[in-house]
C-alpha cells in the first residue's frame, strides 16, 4: 500500500538556519520506520507544535518533518502484535512531531509501542481536545496525589490557569474535591476559570517578579506550567511538606529560586515530562481523564479548527490569544 496523502511539512536546506513550511502530497513510502500505520482523524495544536511551526524554538530536530505531537485515528496496517486493522488509537509525544513524522497529516506511521488504544469512555475527538496539554495536566495531578496531596491538605494553586495544561489541571483537581486557586494574567477569564472549578483567582503578576526566598505559606501544592520567577515564587509560598508538580516554561526555563523551601519546609519539587513517560503512567493519566474530566468543561475549553488553519493558529497560541484547546479535524 503506497497511498498518497496530504501533510504539512517543515523543511530546511542543509546548512541553512531558516526553515520553510508548506503543504505537500506525500506517499506512505515517504514516512519513517514503524510497525503501525494510522489514518489520522483528529489532531490538536500544542504549545510545542506552535513553536515548531513558527520556528521560534528548535523543536524540530530532523528535516523534512511533519510536526504534530498528538494524533488519534484508526489503524490501517499493523505488524505489531497488540494492534489490528480497525483499532482506534491515540499517540502523545515519544518524539513524534520532533524527530519522527507527526500528526499534521492524513496518515502516520509509528512504533506500535508508542500507541495506546483509545481510552474507554473518550472519543478520538475528545482525546485530541485533551491532547498532550490535558494528558500532562493529568500526569501532574496524579503525581501530586502519589506524593500524598489530598483535598484535605489545603488549596492547590494552578499557574498558567487559562492555558491548555492549566485549564485541565483546574478542572481535574476540582472534580476530585480539591480547592483550587487559579493564577492567570487574564483576569477577565475569572468566570471561565470559576466554571472549571477554581474558587480563587490570583493575578499572575503576584508571582512574576523577583520574590523572597520564603513567603507566607499559602498553598498546599501547585501545578506549574510557567517556570521561571513564577515557579520560584510559588515554591516560596508552599506550606510545610507540600509539593509542586512542574511541567512548563511559559514564562521561561530559568528557575531563580533558593533552596530555602526545600530545606526549611520540606517542599518537594516534582518534575513532569509527558514525552517519554512510560505506558503505565500514561494509562493512569488517561484513566483519570476518562473518569474525572467534566465533559461540559471539555466542550467549554475546546474550539474546533480544520487542518488547513494550523499555520494561522500557531502564532496566536504563542501570543496567548487562544483560550484552552484547539481540536483539529483531519479530512
Ligand atoms: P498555553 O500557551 O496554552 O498556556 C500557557 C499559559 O501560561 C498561558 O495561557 C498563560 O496563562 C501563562 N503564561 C504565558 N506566558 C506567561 C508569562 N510570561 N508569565 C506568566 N505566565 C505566562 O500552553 P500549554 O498549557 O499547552 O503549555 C504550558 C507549558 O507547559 C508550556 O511551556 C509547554 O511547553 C509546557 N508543556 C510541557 C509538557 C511536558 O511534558 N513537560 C507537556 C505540555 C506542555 P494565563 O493567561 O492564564 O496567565
Amino acid at each position: 500500500m503506497n497511498e498518497t496523502f496530504k501533510a504539512y511539512v517543515i523543511d530546511r536546506e542543509t546548512g541553512e538556519k531558516v526553515q520553510t513550511t508548506g503543504w505537500r502530497e506525500l506517499h506512505q513510502s515517504d514516512l519513517m520506520e514503524g510497525d503501525v500505520t494510522v489514518r489520522i482523524r483528529h489532531t490538536t495544536m500544542n504549545y510545542k507544535d506552535a513553536l515548531a511551526i513558527t520556528g521560534k524554538s528548535p523543536v524540530v530536530r530532523r528535516f523534512p518533518l511533519i510536526p504534530g505531537i498528538d494524533f488519534a485515528g484508526e489503524v490501517i496496517d499493523s505488524e505489531h502484535p497488540d494492534f489490528a486493522v480497525g483499532d482506534e488509537v491515540i499517540l502523545n509525544g515519544w518524539g513524534v512531531g520532533e524527530t519522527h513524522m507527526g500528526g499534521f497529516a492524513q496518515i502516520a506511521r509509528v512504533r506500535g509501542d508508542w500507541l495506546l488504544k483509545r481510552p474507554e469512555g473518550l472519543s478520538g475527538a475528545e482525546c485530541m481536545a485533551i491532547g498532550t496539554a490535558g494528558y500532562t495536566a493529568a500526569l501532574c495531578v496524579n503525581r501530586l496525589i502519589e506524593l500524598g496531596v489530598t483535598p484535605d491538605s489545603g488549596t492547590v494553586l494552578v499557574t498558567g490557569a487559562s492555558g491548555g495544561v492549566g485549564s485541565f489541571a483546574v478542572s481535574l483537581l476540582a472534580a476530585q474535591g480539591f480547592t483550587v486557586a487559579a493564577s492567570t494574567g487574564r483576569t477577565e477569564e475569572e468566570a471561565y476559570l470559576k466554571r472549571l472549578g477554581a474558587t480563587e483567582i490570583v493575578d499572575r503578576t503576584e508571582f512574576s517578579g523577583k520574590g523572597r526566598p520564603l513567603g507566607k505559606e499559602r498553598f498546599a501544592a501547585a501545578v506549574d506550567s510557567v517556570g521561571s520567577s513564577t515557579l520560584a515564587n510559588v515554591l516560596s509560598q508552599i506550606t510545610y511538606g507540600g509539593t509542586v508538580a512542574a511541567c512548563g516554561l511559559a514564562q521561561g526555563f530559568d528557575l531563580p529560586a533558593t533552596v530555602m523551601p526545600f530545606i526549611l519546609r520540606g517542599v518537594t519539587l516534582a518534575g513532569v515530562d509527558s514525552v517519554m513517560a512510560q505506558q503505565p503512567e500514561r494509562e493512569a493519566a488517561w484513566a483519570l481523564l476518562a473518569q474525572h474530566l467534566d465533559r461540559r468543561a471539555l466542550a467549554e475549553i475546546t474550539q474546533e479548527a480544520s487542518l488547513d488553519e494550523i499555520e494561522a493558529i500557531a502564532p496566536k497560541l504563542l501570543d496567548g490569544q487562544i483560550r484552552g484547546r484547539v481540536l483539529i479535524m483531519v479530512p
